[in-house]
């Protein structure tokens, strides 16, 4: 027997096995937030390699982890303490350059390498024996003559690929009927296969897009360097609506002539992808293979299997993509590289883009930035050269930029409680009577972002949260968008109980929509906000109704810039063009500027032409004059200027400290402490503590340190070292974000 189960008690016993069978002591990886690894002994009979899935016991449990080294250094934890390595999963081994992504990302961000291994690992049951089931093939003999419907099945079979009866109907688009008709008339063959069905792979001979000259040229720029093997970074630069998708697939197509090459797409938010993906079947034959975290169970295993087995070619997903074992990785594209998205802001908080890039460097491939408005830090990559630089600064076809201009808002006087001005309102009645569609967009969902007692002034705010409820009509509530708490409506003031007190304050989307129905009783109108859309099928539906000119007026928040074409929108109002433009985070008015530049972007995509008003009470601010000229060079090359003289990213590093905790003095007492203990050199700026600006969110007081530093700094050394001087105290939490994007 071998000395598996570690329950022999006697040290003589002990002794004599070890010598019987010299034992190799082995580092794994468990996805626990905990920095190291543990040791464990290698059983001579299971060949273990670095990377394998191993199941390990761990406190009186079985643990699925990851072999990190197969020579443990001898510690003072004696051999004979060592537990087994119970059982080896039945997998590929994790390939090297996500063992090496993993290392770098817990490097950079300062997080527990478990915990990071973990987001590799969030799949439940991975180790499971895939299932037996019975698929079905085209038979070899088949009649000469068939019904039109079979016959669509026989055209639709890819060579022998066995496929369930759901995959039959979807590809040949018959029935059920005609499926389980020609399985009776042994015209499709049961074939038992372990595992999952495998996903259908593109299909990179179908007829494409002519592209144009300039779209040709980039295609073959991405193509060419792809080709060498090696990392480079392309910046995809193109004014919306210039073909920047058709530029890519091009190249994707181009990669996966190559034998089970991977090509990795991230895009902001995948569940606002339908359009993306029709496109992409349009252009391939199939979906491509989806990641997100809304997937169920069974999706994400299958994704995952056909990913670590070098099977799936086009992954499409949001950041945690980044994290599939990928075997074969050749391109790497983000789409919309500018959005904030990308940036996790709980547990690891890694940028999705900025992690990408490593992890195309790791992999010797290409990556591409896709934007119409790349951020800053992608922009002056390129210009030093440290990217390549593509441009597309035509659209598509005869669609042309749409015209921008401003209504000025202290000319243009809003009515008290509305918000659409004459010249919003003169344009909107144009459109409409022309039957084209137009969008009014504001960032704010809800009918009203904080509501007010007219008698004692009482702003009713979340019990939680430092922070403001916003009123819900359509649910007839009162909500907190930082913790989700919500209540009725009430029809008194909680504070003075003065009845039918209570004046909404500010417009939300659903404010816009009440205004618009007055103004215009017989138009069709849709809100687009994460309220209304709360499931990607709902998203399908809507996006439908738009493209089949259902509807008129679409108002929306943010999640209507993310690249959307609807050939019959003509016409966006933007409500509050000034919302956001300064605040707390040095990117507020960059970030600005890309949300009107792609909501405009919206706009006259096809042949009818577009225009664009911005709502604005500071209509001089360089954000609207860089839309308005088209001159974004101008904005940009000022608020580089401005982020160089404050050394803030990307001319200098900053993190962000963040402690929390239900007791407020413990809280304060302890960053007192800290900041005693701050580093002090000439080249690192300590700023705070001060109560972050959302000083109490979901129970906790928060404080917040910011942490500047030059460009040459180690920043994440200089972090730990500080840190590691004290020890957290119970009840208080440390976030620790580096390049921080959230500034509340
Ligand atoms: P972007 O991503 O740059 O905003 P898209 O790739 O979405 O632009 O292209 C805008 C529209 O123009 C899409 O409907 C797309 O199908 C179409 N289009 C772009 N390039 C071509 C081309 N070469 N041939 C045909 N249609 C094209
Ligand atoms: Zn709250």
């Amino acid at each position: 027997m071998y000395p598996r189960n570690n329950k022999q008690n006697d040290p003589f016993e002990k002794q004599l096995m070890s010598e019987l069978f010299p034992t190799r002591r082995i580092q794994v990886l468990l996805p626990l937030p905990l920095s190291g690894v543990l040791d464990y002994l290698m059983p001579e009979e299971m060949m273990l390699e670095i990377g394998d899935f191993v199941t390990v016991p761990l406190s009186g449990r079985e643990m699925q982890g990851v072999v990190w080294s197969l020579n443990a250094p001898e510690n003072d934890i004696p051999i004979e303490k060592l537990k087994y390595v119970v059982r080896k999963a039945e997998l590929p081994p994790v390939p090297d350059t996500l063992i090496q992504f993993v290392k770098w990302v817990a490097q950079y961000t300062l997080s527990p390498l478990g915990s990071v291994l973990k987001m590799a690992l969030s799949v439940p049951r991975k180790f499971d024996k895939p299932k037996k089931k019975i698929f079905y093939r085209l038979s070899e003999d088949l009649p000469d003559k068939m019904t039109p419907a079979r016959q669509k099945i026989v055209d639709a079979a890819i060579e022998d690929m066995p496929l369930a009866v759901k995959t039959w109907k979807e590809i040949a688009g018959v029935s059920d009927g005609v499926v389980r008709g020609m399985i009776k008339a042994e015209m499709l063959v049961p074939v038992e296969v372990s595992g999952e069905e495998t996903f259908i792979n593109p299909d990179i001979e179908l007829e494409r897009a002519l592209l144009s000259e300039e779209q040709k040229q980039a295609a073959e720029h991405i193509i060419t360097q792809q080709r060498t093997n090696s990392f480079r970074t392309i910046l995809l630069e193109g004014v919306t609506g210039s073909g920047k998708t058709e530029v890519y697939f091009e190249a994707i197509a181009e990669c996966l002539k190559e034998e089970s090459a991977q090509v990795l797409v991230l895009v902001p938010e995948i569940s606002l992808t339908t359009q993306w993906l029709d496109r992409f079947k349009e252009r391939f034959g199939s979906e491509p293979v989806i990641w997100h975290s809304e997937m169920t169970p069974a999706q994400r295993r299958r994704a995952w299997w056909a990913t670590i087995r070098g099977e799936a070619s086009v992954i499409v997903g949001a950041r945690s993509a980044l994290f599939l074992p990928l075997q074969k990785l050749k391109l790497v594209i983000v789409d919309e590289e500018h959005s904030t998205t990308f940036k996790q802001d709980e547990g690891v908080m890694y940028h999705g883009r900025d992690m990408a890039v490593v992890r195309a460097m790791q992999s010797d491939c290409t990556i591409v930035l896709a934007s119409a408005t790349p951020s800053l830090e992608t922009m002056i990559n390129a210009q030093n050269e440290k990217y390549d630089w593509l441009y597309l600064g035509e659209r598509h076809g005869p669609a042309e930029l749409p015209a921008m201009s401003t209504v000025d808002l202290r000319h243009y006087k809003l009515r008290t409680g509305s918000t659409i001005s004459g010249p919003l309102y003169d344009a909107l009645k144009e459109n409409l009577e022309n039957g084209e569609q137009s969008l009014l967009y504001l960032n704010r969902r809800g009918y009203a972002p904080l509501t007010l007692c007219g008698s004692c002034g009482h702003r009713i705010e979340c019990p939680h949260c430092s922070a403001w409820l916003v009123e819900h009509q359509k649910f007839k509530k009162l909500e907190c968008h930082h913790c989700g708490f919500n209540r009725r409506l009430p029809e008194q003031c909680p504070n003075c109980e003065a009845v039918d007190s209570l004046i909404p304050c500010g417009p939300g989307v659903e404010r816009v929509a009440e205004e618009i129905e007055l103004l215009f009783p017989e138009a069709r109108l849709a809100i687009m906000s994460s309220d209304e859309i709360s499931s990607p099928s709902a998203l399908k539906k809507m996006v439908e109704k738009i493209e089949n000119h259902e509807v008129d007026f679409i108002i929306g928040t943010q999640i209507i810039t993310k690249g959307y074409h609807f050939p019959m929108l003509t016409l966006v109002g933007v409500i509050d063009a000034d919302l956001g433009m300064s605040g707390a985070d040095p990117r507020a008015a960059e970030r600005a500027w890309q949300q009107l530049e792609q909501v405009a972007g919206r706009a006259g995509r096809e042949k009818h032409a577009g225009r664009v008003l911005f709502q604005t009470y500071q209509p001089d601010h360089p954000v609207l004059k860089a839309l308005v000229s088209g001159d974004k060079d101008l904005f940009l090359e000022a608020e580089a200027e401005a982020r160089e003289n404050q050394k803030l990213p990307p001319y200098g590093k900053l993190a962000s400290i963040i402690l929390s905790g239900a007791d407020r003095s413990k809280v304060l007492s302890f960053s007192k402490e800290l900041l005693k203990k701050s580093p002090q050199y000439d080249n690192v700026t300590i700023l705070g503590p001060v109560p972050a600006p959302l000083s109490y969110l979901r129970g906790n007081y928060r404080y917040r340190f910011l942490i500047k530093a030059d460009i040459e700094v180690n920043l994440q050394k200089t972090v730990r070292d500080w840190l590691s001087q004290m020890k957290t105290g119970r009840g208080i939490r440390v976030q620790i974000d580096i390049d921080p994007y959230s500034f509340y």
